[in-house]
């Protein structure tokens, strides 16, 4: 996105199964593809549904990191 993903907004590359439109292309941001899951963003069996645990967790980073907070 060319000024950022703002907090709360959706990735406008995310298609409507989740995956990446732009995985393996040259304008996916770096910071993407740097990023490395793990267990305690993810979540695992544990925590009972994955994605739910995991969208909890980001979305409460992009809280504790948006702007004027
Ligand atoms: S991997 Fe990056 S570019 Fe792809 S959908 Fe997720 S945030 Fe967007």
């Amino acid at each position: 996105m060319p000024n950022g993903k703002p907090a709360g907004v959706a990735c406008i590359h995310l298609l409507n199964d989740f995956k990446c439109a732009i995985f393996n292309k040259p304008e996916r941001p770096n910071f993407c593809g740097s990023l490395k899951p793990n267990l305690e963003m993810c979540g695992d069996e544990k925590h009972g549904n994955a994605r739910e645990y995991a969208i909890a967790w980001l979305s409460n980073l992009e809280h504790l990191t948006k702007p004027n907070h």
